[in-house]
């Protein structure tokens, strides 16, 4: 391709860069799918003289590269340009990226609702290897300015909205107050994807990624990425992935990219199912609080609506009867499955406390006992109230 079609093709809109970018048709067959490359290893013209670039699987791979190139398109943003590298999984990203922009003594400021796992790794594996950090409610600038600068920290992390609490936090206010420091903003965008809203257009210079979530979109495959616009951290992330080799395989490289095609119409889906089913939620009898940045009284709806092109398909619900009740609930669901991962195509049903957030339990990002969090699917969304309707109607 040219330089001049390559640019254009930035241009495009989210769904046609989506099916086109890293996507051309294989130059020999014509297959209009490129073919997933299984080949660990790649002959030479000559000694020294690659044919494509390629060589060995854990640097680089066509089909993992096919999903670079088309992550990278989504999270620039329209006209713009980035870096992605995807991973075995989002924490294997978060890892190799921490790897490449920290050393021992480096600090970390982390929002006080992050991924439990995220917390588990930068405390527990990496804590070890002298590599500090604070937590701090990312709602709260000033307070994160002073964490900053108390510890002379290079990194700030946050998550919006966060898992499960649905805080949204302001990623233009928070990337000043970090670059002011001196440190660098990482946004880990699971939650929202590309298609609700694009980070490194708001200032922050990393984006992370467990494609195991929307982007894979089919509950079907593990993996992670980052994404930065910065050539020169591109570098250093690239030599994280070679060097340490956390990398996807090419079927799972091939799964994410096929999920990564349709993220925009399952968008849509999941958030206008979210937004109903939120609605529906607040006048229901045992139901204390509904978290979801759609509703105009969400202390985040207003920021959400400025920094994100919709709400996405993420709803928490707290319940008056407490543990049992949410216990009860999560218990009952028929077609909401209770399950720990979120972002597939079905819907399903946490319970944090004692699921994806027992990491926490007992340190300031505990979560609720009385809390169960939706990932709303894309199935018809009056069989998704009735089945609420019917869990709830039990307690
Ligand atoms: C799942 C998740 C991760 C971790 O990703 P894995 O693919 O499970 O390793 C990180 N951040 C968020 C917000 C997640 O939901």
């Amino acid at each position: 391709m040219t330089d001049q079609t390559e640019q254009n093709q930035h241009q495009h809109g989210f769904s046609t860069r989506a099916i086109h970018e890293g996507q051309e048709f294989d130059p020999i067959t014509g297959a209009v799918v490129p073919p997933i490359h299984f080949s660990t290893t790649y002959a030479p013209e000559k000694i020294g003289q690659l044919r494509r670039g390629y060589d060995y699987g854990r640097g680089t791979n066509p089909t993992r590269d096919s999903l670079q190139t088309q992550l990278a398109a989504l999270e620039a943003g329209p006209g713009q340009q980035a870096h992605a590298f995807t991973f075995g999984s989002g924490l294997a990203a978060e890892n190799a990226l921490i790897h490449a922009i920290a050393t021992p003594g480096s600090h970390i400021v982390m929002g006080n609702d992050v991924y439990g796992g995220t917390y588990r790794l930068i405390d527990r594996v990496l804590g070890p290897w002298g590599i500090g950090h604070t937590v701090v409610d990312m709602g709260d600038v000033s307070a994160v300015e002073r964490a900053l600068a108390e510890a002379q920290a290079t990194i700030l992390w946050l998550e919006t909205p966060s898992n499960p609490m649905m805080k949204v936090s302001d990623i233009s206010a928070l990337a000043e107050v970090a670059h002011a420091a001196g440190a660098l903003l990482v946004v880990d965008n699971t939650f929202a994807t590309p298609y609700l809203q694009l980070p490194l257009t708001l200032g922050a210079d990393i984006v992370v990624h467990s494609t195991t979530k929307y982007i894979g979109g089919h509950s079907d495959v593990v993996g992670g990425a980052v994404v930065v616009k910065d050539a020169e951290l591109a570098e250093k992330v690239q030599f994280q992935q070679f060097a340490a080799g956390a990398v996807n395989g090419p079927m799972d490289a091939y799964l994410t990219t096929r999920g990564l095609k349709t993220l925009g119409v399952r968008m849509d889906r999941h958030t206008s199912n979210a937004q109903q089913i939120a609605e529906w939620l607040v006048d229901r009898p045992g139901v204390e609080r509904v978290l979801y940045p759609g509703l105009p009284d969400h202390p985040g709806h207003e920021l959400a609506a400025r920094q994100m092109s919709g709400f996405g398909g993420m709803v928490s619900v707290q319940f008056t009867g407490g543990a049992a009740a949410a216990r009860q609930v999560a218990e009952t669901t028929r077609l909401f499955i209770l399950a720990e991962s979120l972002g597939g195509i079905e819907s399903l049903m946490n319970y944090p406390a004692e699921m994806t957030h027992a990491s926490v339990a007992g340190t300031e990002l505990a979560v609720p006992d009385n809390l169960v969090r939706l990932s709303v699917g894309i199935e018809d969304v009056q069989d998704l109230i009735e089945d609420l309707d019917r869990a709830i109607s039990s307690l």
